[in-house]
């Protein structure tokens, strides 16, 4: 549907400027609000319809997703710039999702207690709650809407859903899906809009839960937004990851997890490993291997079976990771390989960056400290477990952390010690699974879970009740 104000905005591949992909409505603060009351007026017939009739949506819906796996995998490449294997990955993640948010249709399980009276039943169940907004990062423009729309939907609650305006084609690919698997017209609605979308979705009276999915600054403009009408706020933000290498780690295996960790998606995940602690003893080998193969990673455009790490997404993102640059060898730390924007050959139409690796970093500095969210990974020194906790935890993010180690005393040590949401042992800081509660602590979450059974809790609440056959009044606490 054409948006009110008539208005469109263009969507470019960030490895080749030149390649249109589409005109998108330019949603208006009228089509939000339009968006809403659709969802409302859908919410009055979906909440009543069994779960598992609803899952039964959501099954044929995955299987139309691993139908059109393929297309869907090209055309993010083609609008966000990973490469082709991770799109499939971003893909497959909203396939599992799919799944396993449509088995929940089956259980959403409440509880059956005893009373403390006589002839009284006392049970609890999840009811949903009405409109949920979704408002999503262009970095995971599948997984993550499917992360937030699956247990809305089996949890019986409608959504108008804004993807960020970088990955329109994405967002719109999916919501046809569920329309293709017979979704009733107005349960989700997509709206390609922007900030001022996004603010009357975070304050509109009608909207019950607003999940968000982005950066720490825009997160709290959300929960600022949101609070004072006292609504349901999920927020999943920002990170600086850590991976620690100890003295007895197998480092072959920890420079394969490093290069994954920090140059997967071109450094653009949420649990990109941004920063990487070594044991002094090791730090010289780890650095000479690491960074030999960062700098050997074949930059170009995603969907190039050769290339190994694509563009970062547009032209805002890699000035950040410029400035990020300058600020790394202004605070003294050393530039180890890259620095540089691409700009010649087969990256001449884009915005390409190399694999950058700052050494000697102290713990204190502004790129061992603030989320770059670009291939820009800091390594530095340490001297035990202790001290790499320690420096883990010395920033304002938690969501997710490893050890490499093959002392079991060290892992059980960090899992315990590190305060994150998410935690690894001998691999990277990325690879979350979909049966899994997914979030971060501090700066990256306000408390909730996606994912995993835990992400119920976010779109339900619990109703208990309690059933007198007794025939007379009874009091409780009093009677007896
Ligand atoms: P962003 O915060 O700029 O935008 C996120 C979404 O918010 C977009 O849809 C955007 O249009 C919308 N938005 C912007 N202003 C708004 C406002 N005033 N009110 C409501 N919505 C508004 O983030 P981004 O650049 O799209 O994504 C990168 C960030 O996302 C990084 O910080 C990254 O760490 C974070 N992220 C976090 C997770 C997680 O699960 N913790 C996952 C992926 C990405």
């Amino acid at each position: 549907m054409p948006s009110r104000s008539g208005q469109v905005f263009e969507n470019r591949n960030p490895a080749d400027r030149e390649d249109l992909i589409g005109y998108f409505q330019e949603s208006s603060v009228a089509d939000a609000e339009a968006a809403i009351a659709a969802a409302r007026r859908a919410y009055l017939q979906w909440r009543l319809v069994p779960a598992p009739k609803r899952a039964e949506i959501l099954f044929k819906a995955a299987a139309l997703i691993v139908e059109r796996k393929e297309q869907f995998a090209h055309d993010m490449t083609r609008e966000m710039g990973k490469v082709l294997e991770e799109t499939r990955g971003d893909v497959q993640e909203a396939i599992d999702m799919t799944f396993f948010m449509a088995g929940e249709g089956r259980r959403q399980y409440g509880q059956t207690v005893p009373s403390e009276l006589r002839d009284k039943f006392a049970m609890s169940l999840r009811q949903p709650l009405g409109v949920c907004s979704m408002i999503t990062p262009w970095n995971f423009p599948m997984a993550i809407p499917s992360w937030k729309i699956m247990p809305a939907l089996v949890c019986g609650n409608t959504v108008v859903f804004k993807p960020a305006t970088l990955t329109p084609l994405s967002a719109f690919n999916f919501i046809k899906v569920l329309e293709d698997a017979g979704l009733p017209k107005g349960v989700v609605n997509l709206v390609t809009g922007g900030p001022d979308v996004g603010t009357l979705m975070s304050t509109h009276d009608e909207v019950k839960v607003v999940s968000f999915t982005g950066s720490t600054q825009v997160g709290r403009l959300v929960s600022q937004n949101a609070a004072p009408w006292f609504k349901k706020c999920h927020l999943e933000m920002g990170g600086k990851n850590i991976i620690m290498i100890m003295d007895d780690a197998r480092l072959d295996l920890a420079v394969e997890g490093c290069l994954w960790g920090g140059f997967g998606t071109t450094g653009q995940r949420c649990t990109a490993a941004s920063r990487i602690a070594v044991h002094e003893k090791v730090y010289d080998r780890f650095v000479e291997q690491f960074t030999r193969r960062a700098g050997a990673l074949r930059v170009g455009n995603g969907l190039d079976r050769e290339t190994q790490m694509g563009p970062v997404v547009s032209e805002s993102q890699l000035n950040t990771v410029m400035k990020y640059v300058e600020i790394g060898k202004q605070e003294g730390a050393t530039l180890l390989t890259g620095g540089h924007r691409l700009e010649s050959g087969s990256c001449a139409k884009g915005f390409f960056h190399e694999p950058t690796v700052f050494g000697d970093v102290d713990p204190g500095m502004r790129i061992a400290q603030e989320e770059i969210f670009g291939p820009v990974v800091s390594v530095m020194r340490c001297r035990s477990l202790e001290e790499a906790i320690d420096i883990g935890n010395g920033v304002a993010y938690g969501l997710s952390a490893s050890i490499y180690t093959a002392d079991i005393n060290n892992a059980f040590t960090a899992m315990r010690d590190v305060y994150t949401g998410i935690f690894y042992v001998n691999a990277p800081t990325i690879g979350a699974e979909v049966h899994l509660p997914f979030g971060g602590t501090k700066a990256t979450g306000n408390g909730h879970r996606e994912a995993g059974t835990a992400a119920l809790d976010v779109f339900s609440e619990w109703k208990s009740i309690y059933v007198d056959f007794s025939g007379k009044l009874q009091r409780a606490q009093i009677d007896t």
